[in-house]
């Protein structure tokens, strides 16, 4: 297997919760020399220098110093989220058996949850002499399932069945024994007293690469931790350019992007505002030549529904990095965007699709369009095409995973000038 997929695997594997996700980028942004800076105290940054933070655990922003006085932001937006079930405050339901009510996150589609094992992780927050600490939690063994029906009893389970969070997706946890054992294996699981939790259900089995060539790659949540995955290779691969590029990976997509760590918070704009004031830099000079690439994967054409694409923008699995469009700027790119876009992946020979929605359907929305309400620059919608978007597990393809860290290596390796509005690419 290709490294750069394995290395991909590897991450989705680890990555259970949002939590999980970017305590490992950390981690490979740690292992890579940057410094975690806090919020809570005064930035000092230097040319050369490599820096990152989170807030909440669950976004993450990164960049780095240029050793040339910097020109403009080359910015990176995906997301840690993925539309899920967590686990309610009391979680336990009894009857014949004991079951843990969850509630729904984000829109996912609902049977894929069903007959397979399941378990939580997140975050529990544990109880100190001096006040509550954070840990990350893993309860990493198959403890959790949702039985089907049997057909025999909901003979409409093949004719378009209306799945009911309150009935049909509650997880099956134990035998009537099992009361008051949830709480227990959450507070041995974290090593103390729990006073609060955000643990969320997620699926046991492991990515997979598979197909007639290992053209595939299927997981939990490639929507969009593939894309975070690619946009941090290609950020620590660049090399230096003029400009200072911005990792951002930000939590909360999947509902709409408002929370202290969302897309739509003030933390895209405090993090430009204070890299400006530490290196005594005009944020307006430096917006005005900044340039950012939402990535947030695309549905690609489907084989068994090819009905649902546009004639004409219908990306296909392993053809290529997607730009998406959407004249209702639910997505950011117009022709300018665009074009540079086309331009810096045609110079490390990375192929491009297109994505439109079908004319008649509305499709998602995704950062690119919230981030830009907040710092206001020219952005570009990309992402990987995949089936089965909201699935438990999802499809994608291998090549156009590599392919999007080629791209976002180019990207973040180009010096990026802005005069009279033509730009510039070195
Ligand atoms: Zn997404």
């Amino acid at each position: 297997m290709d490294n750069r997929i394995l290395s991909l695997k590897n991450f989705l594997d680890g990555a259970v919760s949002g939590y999980h996700a970017i305590a490992t980028l950390s981690d490979e942004l740690k292992n890579a020399g940057y410094q975690l800076l806090s919020e809570a105290s005064a930035w000092q940054l230097v040319p050369g220098g490599k820096y990152f933070m989170t807030r909440n655990g669950t976004s993450l922003m990164a960049f780095r110093v240029p050793q040339n006085a910097p020109k403009g932001f080359l910015l990176t937006a995906s997301h840690s989220d993925r539309p899920g079930f967590k686990v309610k405050e009391n979680p336990e339901l009894k009857n014949a058996y004991v079951r843990l009510a969850v509630e729904r996150y984000g829109g996912m589609l609902m049977s894929t949850w069903l007959d397979r094992p399941l378990s939580v992780a997140g975050r529990v927050l544990v109880e100190t002499e001096e006040g509550v600490e954070s840990k990350l939690v893993n309860l990493d063994r198959d403890l959790l399932l949702i039985p089907n029906v049997a057909i025999h009893m909901n003979r409409q389970a093949n004719d378009g069945y209306k799945w009911n969070p309150v009935s049909d997706t509650i997880p099956l946890f134990g035998g009537k024994d099992a009361a008051g054992k949830f709480a227990t294996l959450l507070e041995e699981a974290a090593g103390g007293k729990v006073l609060g939790h955000d643990i969320s259900l997620y699926v046991r089995q492991k990515a997979t690469v598979w197909g007639l060539e290992d053209e595939f790659i299927s997981s939990a949540a490639l929507d969009d931790l593939a894309c975070a995955w690619c946009c941090t290779q290609g950020f620590l691969n660049a090399s230096e350019s003029d400009n200072i590029p911005v990792l951002c990976v930000f939590d909360n997509e999947e509902v709409g992007s408002s929370s202290q760590q969302g897309a739509d918070s003030d933390m895209l704009q405090n993090v430009l505002k204070r890299i400006c004031g530490a290196l005594n830099l005009d944020i307006y000079q430096m917006l005005a030549q900044s340039f950012m690439l939402s990535a947030d994967n695309a549905h690609a054409i489907h084989p068994n529904h090819p009905e649902f694409a546009d004639p004409n923008n219908a990306p296909v699995v392993n053809q290529g990095v997607v730009l998406k469009f959407n004249a209702n700027q639910r997505y950011t790119t117009d022709g300018v965007t665009a074009a540079v876009f086309r331009k810096i992946c045609s110079k490390a020979e990375v192929p491009v699709q297109t994505y439109c929605n079908r004319a008649d359907i509305a499709g998602g929305s995704t950062l690119g369009n919230i981030s830009v309400t907040h710092v206001s620059i020219p952005s570009a919608d990309i992402g990987l095409p995949q089936f089965a978007m909201h699935s438990c597990y999802e499809t994608a393809g291998c090549k156009d995973a590599v392919y999007m860290m080629q791209a976002l290596q180019a990207f973040y390796s180009t010096s990026l000038t802005v005069e009279n509005g033509n730009y510039i690419l070195k």
